[in-house]
């Protein structure tokens, strides 16, 4: 009832989306010795959405220029922003610093829109390092929006099971990786992703701790660059489809409606742990605005009346132009970017907003 109000006509797409399988994509692993993977994967049409992003969204740009040029003067892009006026594209959201801040370490195979095939399970090399990590390919925007760069300190406050912690590590660029979960058993999940697909003297860079996040800043306050807030949710899609725990279950009522505060809270503690200049994303699976949009807004509030900082909210409305071709994003999220599940493209929900501390 409250998304087909908030989404309109775009609901029962989505609706039919959660319903069905979902898509996967394969996060190559690369501390695995896999380099016959991605000659694998391509033979069966799949390609690393990361890295091909950047030309598929100038060729969509180009052709949107062309369409003016031609007399027409719509956006070409049906879904991004690019802006076409008097005969040029004002906004290139592709323009070099744009581009150049998608980390192209992390390689993530997709399937093309529409192809429902399934990648096989991940496979040991001979050290027994897996050579890929199968999880929602929406679920690397968050990753790729924190923009990790060389020896930053990192924090990934909600870190379990651990395919973010494992994206993040996939960059090569963590001086100091913080993993922490409150819960001890995903907290274990973590470890053994760990095991499976990262070496031993890469591991020794992450730290794993299950601290409440709320209280971080008791542990280490303002020392990190970059902080991943990764919060509890309705996990909407896992919601739609499984009984059990479900958040939508009776017994879970008062926990689900504390989850926008428990949220708030986390968040709150991602600002707190990092540093001045430093940056912090902010993510869920939920299609909720109250707990996306308007969680950030509160933590905005909060950040400047209580805490006297401030905050500058980033644009990442060129993800939508870079991506458009992998995912189907909602636009008109008031702050953030939220993918949409869709038939065609069905990864999903996730909603992310990426915020730097002044
Ligand atoms: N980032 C993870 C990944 O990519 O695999 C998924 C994180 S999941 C959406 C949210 C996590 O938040 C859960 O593992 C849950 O145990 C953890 N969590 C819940 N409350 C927490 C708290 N107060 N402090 C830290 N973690 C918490």
């Amino acid at each position: 009832m409250n998304y087909g109000l908030h989404l309109g006509a775009l609901w029962p797409s989505v609706r039919a989306g959660l319903l069905c399988e979902q898509k996967y994509g394969a996060l190559l692993n690369n501390f695995a010795a896999a380099d016959h993977v991605p000659e694998e994967l391509e033979l069966l049409n799949a390609a690393d959405f990361i890295s091909e992003a950047p030309q598929k969204a100038q060729q969509w740009q180009r052709s949107a220029a062309e369409g003016e040029a031609a007399g027409g003067c719509e956006e070409g892009t049906g879904e991004g922003r690019t802006v076409v006026q008097a005969g040029m594209v004002t906004q290139a959201e592709t323009s070099p610093p744009l581009c150049t801040s998608i980390s192209s370490k992390i390689k993530c195979y997709t399937f093309p829109r529409g192809d429902i095939m399934r990648f096989r399970p991940a496979r040991p090399d001979a050290l027994g390092l897996l050579d890929y990590y199968l999880m929602d390919a929406a679920s690397l925007l968050p990753v790729l929006a924190l923009s990790v760069q060389p020896d930053d300190f990192v924090l990934d406050l909600c870190a379990a099971p651990g395919g973010k912690t494992l994206a993040l590590l996939q960059t090569g660029f963590c001086g100091h990786l913080a993993a922490n979960d409150i819960s001890i058993s995903r907290t274990k999940r973590l470890h053994q992703i760990l095991h499976s697909y990262v070496p031993k003297e890469v591991r020794e860079t992450v730290s794993v701790t299950s601290y409440d996040g709320r209280v971080w800043d008791q542990v280490k306050g303002g020392t990190f660059d970059k902080v991943l807030v990764d919060v509890p949710c309705t996990t909407d899609r896992h919601s739609a489809m499984e009984e059990d725990n479900n958040i939508f279950h009776k017994r879970r009522t008062k926990e689900r409606q504390m989850l926008p505060m428990l949220q708030l809270q986390l968040l709150m503690a991602g600002i707190l742990a990092t540093k001045p200049g430093g940056e912090v994303v902010y993510s869920t699976c939920s299609l909720s605005p109250l707990q996306n949009e308007c969680v950030v807004e509160r933590a905005l509030d909060i950040a400047g009346s209580q805490f006297n900082i401030n905050i500058h909210v980033e644009d990442l409305s060129h993800f939508r132009t870079l991506f458009q071709d992998t995912f189907s994003f909602f636009s008109d999220c008031r702050l953030g970017e939220l993918v949409l599940p869709h038939l065609t493209a069905n990864f999903g929900p996730m909603y992310f907003c990426k915020l730097r501390r002044v």
